[in-house]
């Protein structure tokens, strides 16, 4: 994966399109990978909390989810053609899911928001194998690991806000075993309309 050091984060150089080129061949690989879209502010927060550090030095890719990121690549020697962000890179990933019939489970926002972005999703992906739940689960945490162990998805999709969707998946990826399993903030509500 050709990277850009940025303050001791590797930043992908892919652009959206060859990000999700690299997504299918990670989930045809076999493993169990954590994507990370940074935007400035998750920097910031890398550099300041070492558990975190840690996870970025961990992932199989880090995305520059931020326009700071792309002009600040030119100084660190090379450049980053463009954002790539969860919004903009997951629509791809879900139609290649569907005709690859590969299942994907969204873990994320308020209950509401989850169940309308799972019915939005349904009618633009209908051959989609999706399911999902809502990211405020409390002691009900062990239910939902189980949930998605029996889904078996391909891909999940974390959207816990920075940094809790990067905790979470570092914590759970060797029990879940998912193949690709990306931190996507916000997306859930902007599915939900
Ligand atoms: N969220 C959640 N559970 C929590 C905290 C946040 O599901 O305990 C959701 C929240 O509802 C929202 C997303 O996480 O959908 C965070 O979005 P935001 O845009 O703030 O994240 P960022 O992209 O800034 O990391």
């Amino acid at each position: 994966l050709p990277t850009v050091n940025i303050l001791g984060i590797p930043f992908s150089l892919y652009t959206t399109k060859e990000t999700v080129s690299y997504w299918k061949l990670l989930i045809q690989s076999g493993g169990s990978e954590h994507i990370i879209t940074a935007n400035p502010e998750a920097v910031m927060m890398a550099l300041t909390d070492e558990r975190l550090y840690k996870i970025f030095q961990r992932a199989a890719q880090i995305t520059p989810d931020g326009i700071g990121i792309v002009w600040a690549s030119k100084y660190y020697g090379r450049s980053i053609s463009e954002r790539v962000t969860g919004a903009d890179t997951t629509p791809l990933l879900l139609k290649e899911a569907e005709q690859e019939g590969w299942s994907v489970f969204i873990l994320g926002a308020s209950p509401e928001s989850n169940q309308k972005a799972l019915d939005n999703l349904k009618i633009q992906y209908p051959n989609l194998r999706l399911a999902g739940h809502h990211g405020y689960f409390g002691d009900q945490l062990p239910l939902i690991l189980e949930q998605i162990r029996t889904f078996r998805p391909h891909i999940l999709l974390v959207g816990l806000g920075m940094p809790k969707q990067e905790l979470f998946i570092a914590e759970y990826q060797e029990q879940l075993q998912v193949p690709l399993m990306i931190g996507i903030g916000g997306c859930i509500d902007i599915w939900a309309g």
